[in-house]
């Protein structure tokens, strides 16, 4: 089996989700390269080498993360049909799945997301991924072309093996040029903290009342030094960009402490935290289902709660 694994760049470090789908496939005994996108300064290729990668395809632009997703979905399916890669896999975020959309329509090849494992079976890929709202797990193989794969971010841990990274530059002018050029960039907000990493997230939920009182859930979570998150209904009614979202549909986080204010522990908001150390929460509700598989569950209102805690940590952090 083999495979290439598009690994993305945040901060000039390689992301996390996409070194451990390469260490996973590297586990599984397959023939694993990945391609690294950068727009600023080269990232470091060495940790994709020892998650497991035998090639690292490096294309570097100061525009690559810019221009429209078609350009880097042609330079990967470039790669994909030069190589011959049984498999695409890539990390699922809005990005990617436009991305795997346009690679399954060049290639000639299926996609299958929301895969939260990889197993070889008789030297053929299959994923496993969860469907009905996450309540049926099913396992599916890719027929056909190259199999295409959105894996949820947070699947696999990057493991260590020793290896000296066999790097290959790779010049995107060719499909840049003649392309769409970018005329206006819209950023939704200021980046939000990135959830996967925050060793303790604050979440606001619904039972918040209001966009404002989020703040105090920002306050508390800047006063621990970590992330705000939330539940999807705050998404939905815009109090928070997406990127703040934790659940099934959002970020699977597991910090050593997470506060959930407000938030009742429905199935799809718990698959996406459970696997945090301490899980502390505040609601008014003692019979909300997130009381049940909380470390402390705090039976109170989260907007009168929530300034005093605020206000303790910070006077005993000085
Ligand atoms: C396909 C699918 C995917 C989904 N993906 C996600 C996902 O990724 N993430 C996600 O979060 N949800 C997701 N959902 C939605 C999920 O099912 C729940 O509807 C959602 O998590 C509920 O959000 P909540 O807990 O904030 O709101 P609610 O369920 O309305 O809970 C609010 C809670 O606040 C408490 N409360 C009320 N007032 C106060 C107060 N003053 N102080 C303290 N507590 C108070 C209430 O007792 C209640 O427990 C998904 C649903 C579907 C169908």
């Amino acid at each position: 089996m083999k495979a290439l694994v598009v690994i993305e760049v945040s901060a000039g470090v390689l992301s996390s989700d996409g070194l451990g789908i390469v260490s996973r496939l590297a586990e599984l005994g397959g023939e694993v390269e990945a391609v690294v996108f950068a727009a600023g300064d080269e990232p470091e290729l060495e940790p994709a080498a020892m998650a497991g990668a035998a090639k690292v395809s490096l294309c570097t632009h100061a525009a690559i993360l810019d221009v429209p997703v078609e350009t880097r979905a042609e330079v990967i399916a470039a790669l994909a049909a030069e190589m011959r890669f049984d498999a695409v896999l890539l990390v699922q975020s809005a990005t990617s799945v436009a991305i795997a959309g346009r690679l399954a329509a060049t290639l000639d090849g299926g996609v299958i997301w929301d895969i939260t494992d990889l197993t070889l079976r008789d030297g053929a890929l299959w994923s496993t991924r969860l469907i009905h709202g996450d309540t049926t797990m099913v396992q599916a193989e890719w027929l056909g072309g190259p199999g295409i794969g959105l894996v949820r971010p947070g699947a696999f841990e990057p493991q260590e093996r020793s290896a000296v990274p066999n790097l290959v530059r790779i010049d995107p002018i060719p499909w840049i040029a003649g392309r769409k050029t970018l005329c206006r960039l819209v950023r939704a907000g200021a980046p939000a903290q990135d959830l996967a990493k925050a060793d303790v997230i604050v979440a606001g939920g619904r039972g918040l009342g209001t966009a404002e009182n989020l703040e105090l859930v920002r306050d508390l979570a800047e006063a621990l030094g970590g992330a705000a998150g939330v539940s999807l209904p705050l998404v939905d009614m815009g109090w928070a960009p997406r990127s703040m979202q934790v659940g099934q549909t959002g970020a699977v986080v597991k910090p050593r402490l997470y506060i959930a204010c407000g938030i009742s522990g429905q199935y799809q908001h718990r698959m996406g935290m459970e696997r945090s150390g301490t899980i502390v929460a505040i609601n008014t509700d003692r019979a909300a289902p997130i009381m049940a598989f909380s470390d402390l569950a705090v039976v109170a209102d989260a907007s009168s709660i929530l300034p005093q805690l605020t206000a303790l940590v910070r006077a005993r952090r000085g």
